[in-house]
């Protein structure tokens, strides 16, 4: 995927933004241990402006809201973006088989009727 390289000005600008670390919370200190990290990540349909870009220290911050952290990646950027390919698959699957459904259900809807089971039992008229 594209992405902007971030002028030293842009970085600048988005470190003076915001100060603190969004993820632990501390300051950022120097541009040498931060790393530029799109908010809503771009796999996931984030944007790739100056608006969706924070600073967060280079290690551990961005690396564990990237991958998780050593016990979990519940949270993180792949762990995320694994369950929505999940979601979608299933998606994509209960789609394909209502489909197959559907497409079976019009011939079969014209032998129900005598499928059907009455809720009465059968009797004959002249009985
Ligand atoms: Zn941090």
């Amino acid at each position: 995927m594209e992405r902007r390289r971030l002028t030293l000005t842009e970085k600048l600008a988005i470190m003076t933004r915001q100060a603190r670390c969004p993820v632990c919370g501390e300051k950022l200190g120097r541009l040498e241990d931060c790393e530029f990290d799109h908010e809503i990540a771009l796999a996931r349909g984030g944007e790739d402006s100056l608006t969706n870009l924070r600073a967060i220290h280079a290690v551990p911050c961005h690396l564990t809201k990237t991958s998780g952290t050593k016990a979990t990646t519940r949270g993180s950027d792949i762990h995320e973006i694994a369950k929505e390919r999940r979601v979608k698959a299933d998606q994509d699957d209960f789609r394909r088989r209502l489909l197959a459904k559907s497409g079976q259900a019009e011939p079969a809807d014209e032998t129900a009727p005598t499928q059907r089971k009455g809720k009465w039992p059968k009797r004959s008229f002249r009985s």
